[in-house]
């Protein structure tokens, strides 16, 4: 393991994963065992992704770079690659001072071989930007109570 996933957990394990019409392929080093992410932000309410982060170094294209669309909201610095041929959202990434700088997420539906039903998942309310309130166990409603 290299010494920059030790920095986040050490059970990385590699997994790889694609799209769904299989035109894009990648890889990277995820911990499953950490509760997963559900989001009710603009993008994420109507993707309905379930998401972790991954070291960034990790995640690798495997095949299928050319077919990649990367999707921004407004002038961010975050994005989202998905697939141009069958439009699924496989990874995405950024950088966030309060989430330590340069991160990268995967929608770990697309990891082969994972079910997320076996999986914990948890909630942020990513719509307010309410970062700070933490997760949850159920969803967060669009408006704030
Ligand atoms: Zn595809």
């Amino acid at each position: 393991m290299s010494e920059t996933s030790s920095l986040f957990s050490p059970n990385l394990k590699k997994h790889v994963g694609g799209c769904h019409c299989g035109a894009v392929r990648f890889e990277c080093e995820v911990d499953l065992s950490q509760p997963l992410n559900r989001c009710n932000c603009t993008v994420c309410t109507k993707m309905g992704g379930t998401t972790t982060q991954v070291p960034p170094k990790t995640l690798r294209v495997i095949s299928g770079e050319a077919h990649l669309g990367d999707y921004r909201v407004g002038a961010s610095v975050n994005y989202r690659k998905f697939c141009q041929r069958c439009g699924v959202q496989c990874f995405g990434g950024g950088y966030v001072e309060v989430l330590g700088g340069d991160f990268a997420t995967i929608n770990v539906g697309c990891l082969d071989g994972v079910d997320l039903a076996l999986l914990s998942i948890q909630y942020w309310d990513g719509r307010n930007d309410n970062w700070e309130a933490g997760s949850r166990p159920q969803p967060w409603p669009l408006q704030r109570a």
